[in-house]
């Protein structure tokens, strides 16, 4: 009795053990891109963890709400973010960034030269010194290699562009996993977007960032005919001062049949991509 329970024992070891090999053989994580699209009131923040284990922050709201938001989304005990992209120095973008440098270990920040000494923007500046962390300027177009799959290009702005206004000195960047797209525009608006046209390049993307916090500044329908965004999202305060967004700007996303999400209703918004489905 004693000897059939120890085959029985020994047997049960055996396929267990071969079963974790099989498993192992076979099993290929899949790997996932996850932009979340981070509510921090009146301002923009997009955290980018991708499938290599980069973390990318473009933006950080208007102030330390993104904190909040950072720990919430990151890994815990997570405190490092590869790049910071800064679209352009206004307060509703960067001010949150001066709390990220305090907390996080940052890589490298990758901005446009735009003229501003507005006080956050110089606070930014300052603490970025104190941290040493290496500043990229934007000089025209660029790509960012980030894996085999994923790609990060900046389009805009080029060196003649700046000085067009801070708004429309907006870095513009396209991430691109396999055969999905996201599209980050910043406040960049009707301007930007008629360059951008006139170059040809390609802009199609299957998820918008929508620029300037859905105002009519922006998202002219040519533009977003040729962007054909499946998804829009737009990053906006609840009841905020500029009556963000623009009726007309939330009619032309529907017409040409974008799906609009909203951080002022929908919260912090999390897509997820294995570069050929979006979730
Ligand atoms: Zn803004």
């Amino acid at each position: 009795m004693q000897r059939r329970a120890r085959i029985l024992l020994f047997g049960g070891v055996a396929i267990f053990l071969s079963g974790i090999c099989l498993f192992l053989f076979f099993y290929h994580p899949v790997k996932f891109l996850e932009v979340d699209f981070l509510n921090v009131g009146q301002g923009d923040a997009e955290l980018i963890k991708t499938p290599y284990g980069q973390n990318i922050l473009i933006d950080g709201g208007p102030d330390n709400k993104v904190l909040a938001e950072l720990g919430r989304n990151l890994p815990w005990l997570e405190k490092k973010i590869d790049l910071i992209i800064l679209t352009h120095p206004h307060d509703d973008h960067v001010s949150g960034l001066i709390d990220v440098l305090k907390k996080y270990q940052v890589g490298r920040i990758l901005m446009a030269d735009a003229p501003s000494n507005a006080p956050p923007y110089e606070e930014f500046l300052r603490m970025d010194y104190e941290k040493k962390v290496p500043v990229v300027l934007v000089a025209g177009r660029q790509t960012i290699t980030l894996g085999a799959d994923l790609r990060l290009e900046i389009l805009h702005p080029e060196k003649d562009d700046i000085g067009a206004g801070l708004n429309e000195d907006s870095i513009v960047a396209r991430l691109i996993y396999k055969k999905k797209v996201f599209l980050f525009v910043g406040d960049a608006g009707v301007k930007t977007e008629a360059e951008l046209l006139g170059e040809k390049i390609d802009l199609q993307a299957d998820i918008l960032k929508v620029g300037h916090h859905g105002s009519e500044t922006a998202s002219t329908l040519d533009f977003l005919r040729i962007v054909a965004p499946k998804l829009a999202i737009i990053e906006v305060g609840v009841n905020n001062q500029f009556s963000f967004p623009g009726e007309d700007t939330l009619w032309r996303l529907q017409k040409v049949g974008a799906k609009i999400l909203r951080t002022d209703l929908n919260g912090t918004i999390k897509v997820k991509s294995d570069g050929e489905k979006i979730w």
